[in-house]
């Protein structure tokens, strides 16, 4: 079975001996391995959509970006338009299949989920094939990186869906160039604006990621900026993600100081804001295990002060567990706007420098 760190857009699918996956047996140059894997991958564990059968409606990989994060490489297919890459019916009876086979075995699908080696909206049959699986009675997510949202065909596919997560990193023309190296047809003004069309039309849940990668977007002044779209935006959630695995080039997630003030920030305009950097978290916990459940807290958001001496009060431990967190590595104190927050430290990387 195949695992994902995370759905996130150009997530790269794991083998659970943790080598890499891609379809068409491309090696990336990370001294990963590669194996083959079809359309409809999964069930694999989501921190937001529970159990999500993930379908690869793109071949490797056809996008619209080449972002620098991006897990699957430099995009050497960069397109625009929308066309057909497999046929409606291929991907209907490959996901039908799949789910016969995991529900066979008894296990729960929370979603299928279309989240692509490359840009899903690029699929011109996008619309079509979620009316199908839709038929099987499982929630249907997208994520996409909102690049084609401006056409009003994507964003008629999209409202087909119940979940969509779009791609918000930068809102600035120059940043964006920078982090998502856009192909040059396309204009940001028209993307903000398409997705501002499609969060006024849409019936399901609206999500948005932002990767932060230092000294290109992780600036307060961006994430300003990329707050007050979000304000206007209004996704049901803002998530805040880092680049956790070896991205297509050198670049270096956004600090522990940056991904808190980011956090901050959207929290003061938006009405739910979640990290996603490489923990598995549940902001819920509550097993019992003080420091596991201090750890699964902060992995989803920051903690401050006084929420940990609560925390701490209400669990009958000292803050002597705390240090000890910090001391081990495992938790990092920070200041924001003269106050005390603590966030999960970020995950060590293994990245590998191109030639
Ligand atoms: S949008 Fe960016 S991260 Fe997603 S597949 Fe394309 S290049 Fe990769």
């Amino acid at each position: 079975m195949l695992l994902t760190t995370d759905e996130g857009h150009g997530a790269v699918r794991v083998n659970q001996d943790g080598g890499a996956a891609s379809d068409g047996g491309e090696n990336r140059g990370y001294g990963v391995r590669v194996v083959i894997n079809s359309i409809v991958y999964g069930p694999v564990p989501s921190r937001r959509l529970g159990r999500s059968l993930g379908i690869n409606n793109i071949p490797p990989k056809i996008c619209s970006y080449s972002c620098v994060y991006c897990q699957l490489g430099s995009t050497m297919n960069m397109h625009v338009e929308r066309q057909t890459f497999y046929h409606t019916e291929e991907i209907a009876q490959s996901v039908k299949e799949k789910v016969r086979q995991v529900k066979g075995k008894g296990e729960p699908i929370d979603f299928l989920t279309f989240v692509s080696d490359g840009e899903p909206t690029l699929d011109a049959n996008l619309g079509k094939e979620i009316e199908f699986v839709k038929s099987l009675g499982i929630k249907i997510a997208v994520i996409s990186n909102g690049s084609l949202i401006w056409r009003d065909d994507v964003r008629q596919d999209l409202r087909k869906a119940d979940w969509v997560s779009l791609k918000v990193d930068a809102v600035s023309r120059q940043i964006w160039r920078r982090i998502n190296r856009p192909q040059k047809l396309l204009n940001l003004e028209r993307i903000v604006d398409g997705m501002l069309k499609f969060a006024q039309t849409f019936d399901g849940e609206l999500t948005t990621e932002t990767m932060l990668v230092r000294g290109v977007n992780d600036g307060t002044g961006e994430i300003e900026r990329i707050a007050e779209f979000l304000a206007v935006l209004k996704p049901a959630k803002g998530y805040v993600a880092i680049p956790t695995r070896p991205p297509a080039e050198w670049v270096e997630p956004a600090g522990e100081g940056s991904i808190n003030a980011a956090y901050q920030i959207f929290t003061e305009r938006l009405p739910a804001v979640e990290y996603l950097i490489g923990y598995e978290g549940n902001a819920f916990a509550c097993t019992g295990d003080v420091q596991g459940d201090l750890l699964s807290i902060t992995a989803v958001h920051p903690m401050r002060e006084d929420a940990v001496a609560e925390f701490l009060k209400n669990s009958r431990s000292g803050w002597d567990t705390i240090q000890e967190l910090i001391n081990n590595g495992s938790l990092v104190e920070l200041e924001y706007q003269g106050k005390k927050f603590y966030m999960r430290k970020l995950p060590r990387r293994n990245l590998v420098s191109p030639q």
